[in-house]
């Protein structure tokens, strides 16, 4: 018997794909846009509600396609108002995905892949080894579910997803076209309509990603530093040893050139890790490499995990940090750790991932042998 043919998920497809999808249909274009508002601001994921499509076109849509997010398996309630997703995805892995309330501020933290390749030698993710990467609908479904679980898609309430950061598990730009799709839908006016300007793209510094970038997004940048050397940034952020702080800077400052908004900085990412890149040197040399780079620095102090010797440095040694940076005009923040009784600060994500790369069983094998 031939085999069904696979049904289309509309939840992750951008404008663009939407409408080519109802052009195959012969359909009018103009059904994206109902469509994307019923999924995206509604939240409706059944066809037979969509009231303004006509009953025919409902069937038609029911055939050959579906509107399906990922499945919800836990959610941890911090004491700090900080939310964490545990999220099933196929092939029975799982992502995390975290909500941050601050003020009027609700920032998501969303995951782009399953595990991690990098291997940065501070972040729990990297430990759990790589799986594979998230479709676009994975990780537009992560904001839907987060949306959900506030009851927001009742238009009369209050938005309390206002940001997102693509800060989750997995280098997004290691997933590009996927990613992309899910931050269009995350800033389309018939989707989530979130500003440019509230959603940020986070790299470890996959530079032809982002030379890729110029053109097709005009999403915030962050960039994951943490040392202002090459001879550091290679042992605490692997992928350094292809692409170093050079190629890297200049490709970011390429990016934040090419918007049309020119006033735009590039957030420098630097986790503070105690005796390894915490002391005055390393903030003068910080400083004296961003000299000509439109940035501001966010200083996030490292957040320990099981699998890792290193320590989160003193209050004292974050102040003085800090304070260099300060006084030579850097505008300066302190990542304030949030949800850490829920394991969801920076770098604690670890989901559930069925290691393809066997890392983690090494690692694991590692620790045996030392301890
Ligand atoms: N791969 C992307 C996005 C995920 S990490 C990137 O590297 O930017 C999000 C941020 O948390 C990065 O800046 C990362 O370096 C930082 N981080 C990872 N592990 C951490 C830890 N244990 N403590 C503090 N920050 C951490």
């Amino acid at each position: 018997m031939p085999k069904p043919a696979q049904k289309t998920n509309l939840l992750g497809l951008s404008e663009a794909k939407l409408v080519a999808f109802f052009e195959q249909l012969g359909e009018k274009c103009f059904r994206a846009t109902q469509l994307l508002k019923w999924m995206h601001q509604l939240g409706v994921n059944q066809f037979e509600q969509m009231s303004n499509i006509s009953k025919s076109l409902r069937e038609k849509l029911a055939q050959v396609a579906v509107i399906e997010a990922p499945e919800l398996i836990e959610q941890h309630n911090s004491r700090d108002g900080t939310r964490k997703f545990l999220i099933r995805v196929s092939g029975g892995s799982a992502v995390e995905t975290v909500f941050i309330p601050d003020g009027d501020r609700g920032t998501l933290c969303v995951s782009s892949q399953v595990g991690c390749a990098l291997d940065c030698s501070f972040c729990a993710t990297g430990k759990q080894g790589f799986n594979r990467n998230l479709s676009a609908a994975e990780i537009i479904g992560q904001v839907w579910i987060a949306v959900q679980s506030f009851g927001q898609f009742d238009v009369k309430a209050g938005r309390k997803v206002t940001n997102v950061v693509m800060m989750g598990m997995g280098e997004p730009l290691l997933n590009f076209d996927n990613v992309l799709d899910a931050m269009s839908l995350m800033m389309h006016d018939n989707a989530y309509g979130i500003s440019k300007r509230r959603v940020t793209l986070s790299t470890a510094g996959v530079v032809p990603g982002l030379n890729k970038m110029r053109g097709l997004t005009d999403v915030c940048l962050a960039i994951s530093l943490h040392a202002a050397n090459d001879e550091l940034r290679n042992q605490l952020v692997p992928i350094n040893k292809k692409y170093p702080i050079a190629q890297l800077l200049d490709s970011a400052c390429q990016y934040i050139e090419s918007l049309p908004d020119s006033h735009r900085k590039i957030t420098i990412e630097y986790t503070l890790i105690d005796g390894v890149n915490d002391r005055l040197q390393h903030a003068n040399e910080l400083a004296d490499l961003l000299v000509n780079v439109p940035v501001k620095i966010n200083l996030i102090p490292f957040n320990p995990f099981a699998l890792s010797d290193y320590r989160r440095p003193s209050y004292k040694a974050l102040k003085r940090f800090q304070q260099v940076l300060i006084d030579r005009g850097y505008i300066t923040t302190v990542r304030t750790t949030r949800g850490d009784d829920i394991a969801a600060a920076c770098g604690q994500l670890a989901g559930k991932v069925n290691d393809r790369t066997k890392r983690s069983a090494r690692y694991q094998q590692q620790v045996l042998k030392i301890a």
